[in-house]
């Protein structure tokens, strides 16, 4: 190599290595949820403890891995939540519980907090990662939102991929919705035509049916995203969708505000469109996100009858991770790299 060429090579070597550096230094966050519900210690063995610390811990290091070299919050948030969608451990994808019919109905969106985009797919039974396929919705249709078999049509076209529904069974969900199945004084009335008012209350069972997975993210170029993944509620019934796959009830982000995903009982998270409500307690009040997030989950869900948590971070980092649950799945990283993984109250 001739001197000049070497010299020009060591200044573009040496820029680009305090570009990296420049970048580094910029913050970031990642949140994660598993789900809440009733998550007790003492129901717990140390293998499952240690399990869903592992799983948790996967996620937030995928999500790590693409916010320190300055990628989007928007990959990191898919990547997170495909690697949750992937474990049996999580309602979601793989780990999905059933409905009341024995099928396994999923629902997922991402919001990209820089240009207020959302895709949504719902009621989805044979996509592999369900927030794939949102994603898609978002970047590669005019739509926001897509159910059944359209949006697995859609997902085909794009060159997803697509699962037989048998690869969503795990034995520990059957038994789940056979244990519900079996409490349920609607599920045989309902199968014969009778209208009960009961199913109108409980549309699926809120103990066993924790483990929804959502991410939310801000990268170093100051953009926020979030995303959430779900199976519903055990025992849901006749095309039942919740909050998850719904804009600004179960998903929400805005660069000027917050990024937020929930999990819960998902009526009461409609009902008071609890994401986009954070983001505009933060805009149109200028709360900051813990007492946003704390008046939702801590006075408006449970006074309506509901439970659940969320997690939250801020345009400038900020996290929130409230529940009024027994437990949440839960856990961050920022850009020192040490995760925090928590799953009861502390
Ligand atoms: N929010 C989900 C739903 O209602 C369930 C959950 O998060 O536990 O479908």
């Amino acid at each position: 190599m001739k001197p000049f060429s070497a010299i020009i090579l060591l200044l573009f070597m040496m820029a680009t290595a305090q570009a990296q550096q420049a970048a580094s230094s910029k913050k970031f966050t990642l949140v994660i949820h598993g789900g809440a519900g009733t998550i007790l210690k003492k129901n717990m063995t140390p293998e499952k403890e240690q399990a869903y610390q592992l799983a948790l811990n996967n996620a937030l290091q995928a999500g790590y891995t693409i916010l320190t070299k300055g990628g989007t919050a928007l990959d990191a948030v898919e990547a997170a939540v495909r690697l949750m969608e992937d474990s049996p451990l999580f309602n979601a994808g793989k780990g999905a519980v059933f409905t009341n019919e024995g099928k396994n109905e999923l629902d997922a969106s991402i919001m990209d907090g820089k240009n207020l985009g959302a895709g949504a797919v719902a009621s989805v039974t044979t996509i592999r990662n369900p927030i794939t396929a949102a994603r898609a919705v978002m970047e590669k249709s005019q739509h926001v939102m897509m159910v059944g078999s359209g949006a697995e049509k859609f997902a085909q076209q794009q060159g997803l991929e697509l699962v037989d529904p048998s690869y969503f069974y795990t034995e520990e969900r059957w038994q789940g919705l056979l244990k519900v199945r079996a409490q349920d004084p609607d599920s045989v009335a309902l199968d014969h035509g009778n209208k009960s008012t009961s199913m109108l209350k409980q549309p699926g069972n809120r103990d066993d049916k924790y483990g929804t997975v959502g991410a939310v993210a801000l990268d170093q170029h100051g953009n926020l995203a979030a995303a959430t993944s779900t199976g519903g509620m055990t025992n849901k019934k006749f095309g039942r969708i919740g909050d998850a796959p719904i804009i600004g009830a179960g998903t929400y982000a805005n660069n000027a505000t917050c990024a937020v995903s929930c999990t819960g009982w998902g009526e009461f998270f409609i009902r008071l469109s609890v994401a986009k409500t954070v983001s505009d307690l933060i805009e149109y009040k200028g709360l900051s996100v813990q007492a946003a997030t704390n008046d939702l989950i801590h006075k408006k869900v449970p006074a309506l009858g509901g439970d659940g948590g969320l997690i939250a971070v801020d345009k400038s980092g900020n996290v929130a991770m409230p529940f009024n649950t027994e437990g949440m799945y839960r856990g961050y990283i920022k850009q020192d790299g040490k995760a925090v993984v928590q799953i009861y109250k502390e």
